[in-house]
């Protein structure tokens, strides 16, 4: 049945109805008033609504039928890395020895938990080639700030504070310049060459005694490998600056190229997308850093360290800059990460990379006789359109083209970003989803802009199976209503 709008639980109150049965009272019944003082007393009962078992179990089911999430469907936002999340790391992250552990238990009763932390860490290590780092940060943009805090304290420790300024190419991610910004630098944007990549001449020219770093996405957002990427880390190091690697895309490169390797100082990872932890509505999430060993002992306190066979928490760190959250990072997310990596094994790991790559290709492939491409070669793990062959003509945006997919039963990949493509469309698939479900994308695609060339208005309309169709998005990003008055 299809509603424009789901009645409020207070409208669906009736007086004195009630959804539990208590037992008959077998002690002597007393005034709320002889049991409470009368100072603690409300004048009037609270306003809640009044409803049966089966009213207020039907009313939370349909709402939660509301939600999209990886497990109802295809969800190929560019950059997010919508990847399956196993149940087996739910079924690891609620083992009680796990899901109730207090952060203030004594060292000696969480063992298992530091260890699991210090193993975790060690792999990120490994698939990076850094040395150390710490599973604080609470998603990828603090991971960036815990990031360029510590390329901070290096320069600082050394006495050279003249450096203040960030660079950081077009093609980033927005959370990069954001990032230099809050860490007190002046971000520096570069512009990309023709194909895509970091214009070097362009680099060269900005690059001197002000530079403290380079903060780099790679693949970039255009899904770009940067072939440079050896020559664009010598430029920053011989001006003095250090490099960070934005990581989130790392699903796209694990077991294959190190950043370590490639001159990178520090880099964040997004174990939410990466690593196939949930995320999505605000978190939780997880983005740990690893650095080379020369800026360890600025990262922030407790390290977990290993002694002998015992595992401990090191606050006496004097170089650290402090915490960057309160104890040890999101640890349910941790214990699902560390499962990941140890189903997959580092052949695992490595074959993922490959078929998220393979994916985005193969849609490419496929869409490129109906849709513009941002770039023309091969891409990494997502691909960027830039809107329908002919959208100008036909007056069909790539909003227009999302908003069709939701009356698809999919969910629209991420638009308008990168801001430097024109309509973009930005799709990674993953390498979760079967051919079967890239077909099924395909489709929807192609059945849009088969009815983009035919009836080009009835897409304006669209969607028309969901409550609501087309909200002013910045109204209701901006100013939600999301109480209602009763
Ligand atoms: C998602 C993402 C970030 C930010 O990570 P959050 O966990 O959302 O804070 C940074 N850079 C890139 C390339 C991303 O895709």
């Amino acid at each position: 049945m299809f509603r424009k709008y789901d009645s409020l639980i207070f409208e669906k109150s009736t007086p004195g109805r009630t959804a539990y049965q208590l037992p008959k009272l077998d002690v002597e019944e007393k005034e709320l008033k002889d049991l409470v003082p009368s100072e603690f007393l409300a004048s009037e009962a609270p306003k809640l609504p009044e409803v049966n078992e089966v009213d207020i179990v039907r009313h939370y089911t349909n709402l939660s039928n509301k939600n999209f999430g990886v497990d109802t469907g295809f969800y190929p936002l560019g950059s997010c890395t919508m990847k399956y999340n196993p149940k087996i790391n739910e079924e690891m992250a609620s083992l009680p020895g796990f899901a109730a552990l207090h952060p203030y238990q004594e060292e000696y009763q969480v063992q298992g938990a530091l260890e699991l932390m210090y193993n975790l860490l060690e792999i990120l290590e490994e698939i990076a080639g850094m040395d150390a780092g710490t599973l604080q940060p609470a998603a990828g943009a603090q991971g960036e700030l815990a990031g360029v805090l510590l390329i901070r304290a290096y320069h600082e420790s050394r006495g050279d504070f003249k450096r203040n300024k960030i660079i950081i190419p077009d093609s980033a991610h927005g959370t990069n310049p954001a990032t230099a910004a809050v860490a007190g630098y002046t971000p520096v944007e570069i512009p990309s060459d023709e194909n895509g990549l970091v214009d070097l001449d362009a680099l060269r020219a900005v690059v001197g005694e002000d530079t403290a770093g380079l903060m780099l996405t790679n693949p970039n957002t255009l899904g770009l490998f940067d072939q440079h990427i050896k020559e664009i880390t010598d430029i920053i190091h011989e001006a003095g600056g250090l490099c960070y690697y934005d990581g989130a895309n790392a699903n796209a490169i694990m077991g294959h190229a190190k950043p370590g390797k490639m001159g990178f100082d520090v880099m964040h990872y997004n174990i939410h997308k990466t690593l196939s932890t949930p995320h999505g509505g605000g978190g939780p999430g997880s983005g740990p850093i690893v650095c080379k060993e020369f800026l360890a002992p600025f990262l922030p306190v407790p390290v977990v360290e290993k002694d002998g066979d015992k595992f401990t928490l090191n606050y006496d760190k004097p170089q650290s800059y402090g915490h960057m959250k309160d104890f040890y990072g999101h640890f349910g997310i941790i214990v699902r990460a560390y499962t990941y990596c140890l189903t997959m094994g580092s052949d695992g790991l490595e074959l993922a990379s490959d078929y998220a790559v393979l994916n985005a290709n193969y849609l490419a492939a496929r869409l490129k006789g109906e849709y513009n491409m941002a770039v023309n070669t091969t891409v990494k793990h997502e691909v960027i359109l830039a809107g329908l062959k002919d959208h100008e003509k036909l007056g069909v945006t790539t909003n227009d083209v999302a908003k069709g997919l939701i009356d698809r039963g999919i969910h629209p990949p991420t638009v308008y970003f990168p801001l430097i493509v024109d309509e973009a469309l930005m799709i990674e698939p993953t390498e979760t989803e079967s051919l079967e479900t890239l077909d099924e994308f395909v489709d929807a695609m192609l059945d849009i802009a088969r009815v983009a060339k035919e009836d080009p208005e009835s897409l304006k309309n669209a969607p028309l199976t969901t409550d609501i169709s087309r909200p002013d998005e910045t109204a209701a990003a901006r100013t939600p209503i999301v109480k209602a008055e009763w």
